[in-house]
This record gives structure tokens, C-alpha cells and sequence, in this order.
């Protein structure tokens, strides 16, 4: 392939675009052909009118999932990597996540690939979309997934299998006391989990960078450690040290404040009234995930930028998506901070139930789209859709899964609402 100009422009680390940048794409599988349609007429007709044709997107169609596997026989093709990774910034639709024996997710492969280690999950509510909350308006959260390790890179050996066997002989004769811990040895499968010293730092170094550019309160790593000490609790303790070596006049961090309150025999006061304290810092704090969901329920408020690894992520961002309308609304980026590529995609799967009835709710791709304007620095395009989509939902116009939610609410095909939403632009 010969460079583009996107792939020579790479300066000090950041990515430069052209007026006319080359965008590669992927349909996806089944809502998803819906879903990028009505992102592409959005963001087309949003950059020819705040750029008057100055700027403009070629969008080049590559293919993964069902449609890549009836054209070429391959569910994710070797020139669909190479094609993201030569014009560093993609958008991509959902795809079909096989489930059991044998089958490999295509969406962590390409992560994988890609090294896309940041997950970027913005949750933010547009009123008067239906939630469960009394004060919706009070989210304004970013969660930051670690994208590579966890589970989704785990190890896993079927109950009874040599690899089960050979790994619980192993644990019996070096390590009685945990070989001791499993209750029904001989039917348990095993699985292990990877979380590094490195994964953590570099997806926490990008939450306290991004909070620290968007002037936010706090970062919160949110972890599993008072159960798995050394995973989950290294993630955190990873995550701390960076942030104490690396951004040390910049963030005030309730791991040394606890441990100077501890020396001087006084006890924790009041973790807010303590943040209050900090004088305009960044607060870098800490908590157990269970507790984070319960937080996010009872005090959105004080869920500002969050940072955790893959499962828990996982788990938080459909919950917290809930609250402010639910995954037809959630938008998603994964992001190579080092290098720039970045792929943009919606939260949601394929959502097999609606597909192909023009039902599905694009917002969660178009907002995709807005995160993607706005990183490669065109600003005012994606302020224009923000604000136009909010001004849409806020004329009541929604798609049915907003719609059988909320009262007074005029319901709208996927097409409709593109239309409305260009009408507005
Ligand atoms: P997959 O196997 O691809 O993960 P899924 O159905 O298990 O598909 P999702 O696609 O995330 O998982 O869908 C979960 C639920 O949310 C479904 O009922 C689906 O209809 C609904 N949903 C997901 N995306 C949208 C959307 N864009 N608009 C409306 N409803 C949606």
C-alpha cells in the first residue's frame, strides 16, 4: 500500500489530518448496517456545513464479520488491519460476538491486534431521556477500560481436561494451601487472568492525562483487590505509584493521605471533605467496583473519571449507560494513546432483535462519530451533532427504545430520526 498523507503525519506523537482525511469503516453485523448509515449521513452533512467543503471525509468501506466472511472467507481479514493501522482512525459497527467453544470475539481481536489498550466510555445525559434516576442530569462520567489483559486475555482449561489436571497437580504439590481452597477439585474448570505492571500504568497515565486536559476533579481506580490481591489489587497499586511518580504536583493522592493519617494516629475523615482539601488538584482515589455501582446509583455525582481494568469495565459501562437512557446512547472509543490509532464504535452489540427493522437507535454510533470529530480535531463539527442530537431528543423525537419509556414522546424509525437530526444541522 502506498502512504497516505495520514500515515506520514505523525508529529511529536500526535496525528495530524488532512482536510480530506480517508476514513476506513466497518458495517458490521446486525444492526449495524442501519447504524452506519445514519452516522455517515450525520457526520457527511455536519462537516459540509460547518466547513463550507473545506473539509470532507472519504470513507473507504473495509470488511470484518459475516459480510468479510462471504467475501472473503475470512471473518476478519488481514487488509482490514492493515487499512486501520495505515489511516490510524476508523469507525466500526457492531460485530457478531460468537459464543462458546472454540470462537474468538472479533472485537477483542482486533483491540488485540491494534493494541487498542484504552477504552474510552463517555456517559452523559441528554435530557428528557428516560432513566431511572431522580436527578439523570447529575452523570457526567468518563470510564476508562483497560482493553488488553483481564479475562479477555485469560487462560482458560475445561473441567477434567489434561490442562486442568496437569495445572491442579501442579498447585497440589507446590501450593497445598491454595490447592486446599478449591472446593470440587476434580469438576472445576480453571481459568486465569493476566494484569501487568505495564497495562495498568499506561491505561491509568491515560485517565489522569485526559482528566488533567479536560479539567476534571477526580480519577478513581476502581478494583477488585480486597478479593484478588495481587491482580486486582496490583492494578491499583500500579495505579497509584504512577500517579505519585509521574504527575506528583499535579494530583493529590488519598493512598498518601491515608498513610500520613495512619503515621500520625489520626484517623480518615470524610474522603470528600479530604478532596476538599486539595486545593484545586487532581484527586486520585480509589474503590472497591462493587461499591462503585452503588455510588453510581445513589451519587452520580461523584463519579467523575473512572479507570479499571477489562471485566469491570465491562460490567460498569452497561450500568452506567442504563442510567442515562441505556446502550442505544452509549458511545465508545479505543484508543492506542501512544501511537494515535484510535477505532470508534458504539457500546452495544448487534442487537439481532431489531436488526433490519429500522427500529435501532443510532445515537450510540453517531456520538461514537462525534468522539471521533473531536479527536481529530474537528471541534466544531462534533459540537454541532452534540448539540443538534440533544435538541432532537429534546423535542421528544426518539426511537422505540426511548419512546416506550417516556411520556409524550413521538416515535421515530432510525431514518426519521437521521432525518430530523440533518434537518437540524
Ligand atoms: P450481541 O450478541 O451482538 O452482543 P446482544 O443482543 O446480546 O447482541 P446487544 O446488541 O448489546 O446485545 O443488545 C442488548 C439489548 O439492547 C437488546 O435488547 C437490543 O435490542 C438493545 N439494543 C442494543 N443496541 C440498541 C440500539 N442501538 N437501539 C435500540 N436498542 C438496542
Amino acid at each position: 500500500m502506498s502512504p497516505s498523507p495520514q500515515s506520514n503525519s505523525n508529529r511529536d506523537g500526535k496525528l495530524v489530518f488532512p482536510a480530506h482525511p480517508t476514513i476506513p469503516f466497518i458495517e458490521g453485523d446486525g444492526v449495524g448496517p442501519e447504524i452506519m448509515r445514519s452516522a455517515q449521513q450525520v457526520v457527511n452533512a455536519t462537516v459540509a456545513k460547518a466547513y463550507n467543503g473545506a473539509r470532507s471525509i472519504e470513507w473507504l468501506e473495509v470488511y470484518a464479520g459475516k459480510k468479510a466472511e462471504e467475501l472473503t472467507g475470512s471473518p476478519l481479514p488481514d487488509d482490514t488491519l492493515a487499512a486501520f493501522k495505515k489511516y490510524h482512525v476508523g469507525l466500526k459497527g457492531p460485530l457478531n460476538t460468537p459464543v462458546g467453544e472454540g470462537a474468538r470475539s472479533l472485537n477483542v481481536a482486533m483491540r488485540r491486534e491494534l493494541d487498542l489498550f484504552a477504552n474510552l466510555r463517555p456517559v452523559k445525559y441528554y435530557p428528557p431521556a428516560p432513566s431511572p434516576l431522580l436527578h439523570p442530569e447529575r452523570v457526567n462520567a468518563v470510564l476508562f477500560r483497560e482493553n488488553t489483559e483481564d479475562v479477555y486475555a485469560g487462560v482458560e482449561f475445561e473441567a477434567g481436561s489434561s490442562g486442568a489436571k496437569s495445572l491442579l497437580d501442579y498447585l497440589k504439590t507446590t501450593s497445598p494451601e491454595n490447592f486446599a481452597r478449591i472446593r470440587f477439585p476434580d469438576s472445576s474448570a480453571l481459568g486465569l487472568k493476566p494484569i501487568s505492571r505495564e497495562g495498568s500504568e499506561r491505561i491509568v497515565r491515560t485517565a489522569i492525562q485526559y482528566a488533567l486536559e479536560n479539567q476534571r476533579k477526580s480519577v478513581t481506580l476502581l478494583h477488585k483487590g480486597n478479593i484478588m490481591k495481587f491482580t486486582e489489587g496490583g492494578f491499583m497499586k500500579w495505579g497509584y505509584a504512577l500517579a505519585e511518580s509521574e504527575f506528583s504536583d499535579q494530583i493529590y493522592s488519598m493512598r498518601q493521605y491515608k498513610k500520613i493519617c495512619a503515621e500520625k494516629g489520626e484517623s480518615v475523615g470524610n474522603q470528600d471533605l479530604q478532596a476538599a482539601k486539595a486545593q484545586g488538584k487532581l484527586i486520585i482515589k480509589d474503590m472497591i467496583v462493587d461499591a462503585a455501582f452503588e455510588r453510581a446509583i445513589a451519587h452520580p455525582e461523584d463519579m467523575d473519571v473512572l479507570v479499571t481494568t477489562n471485566l469491570n469495565g465491562d460490567y460498569l459501562s452497561d450500568a452506567l449507560a442504563a442510567l442515562v437512557g441505556g446502550l442505544g446512547i452509549a458511545p465508545g472509543a479505543n484508543i492506542n494513546f501512544a501511537n494515535g490509532d484510535a477505532i470508534f464504535e458504539a457500546v452495544h452489540g448487534t442487537a439481532p432483535d431489531i436488526a433490519g427493522k429500522d427500529m435501532a437507535n443510532p445515537c450510540s454510533l453517531i456520538l461514537s462519530s462525534v468522539l471521533m470529530l473531536r479527536y481529530i480535531g474537528w471541534t466544531e463539527a462534533g459540537d454541532l451533532i452534540e448539540r443538534s442530537l440533544g435538541q432532537v431528543i429534546a423535542g421528544r423525537n426518539v426511537t422505540p427504545d426511548f419512546a416506550c419509556q417516556m411520556e409524550n414522546a413521538t416515535q421515530c424509525t432510525t431514518s426519521q430520526f437521521t432525518s430530523l437530526l440533518i434537518q437540524r444541522i
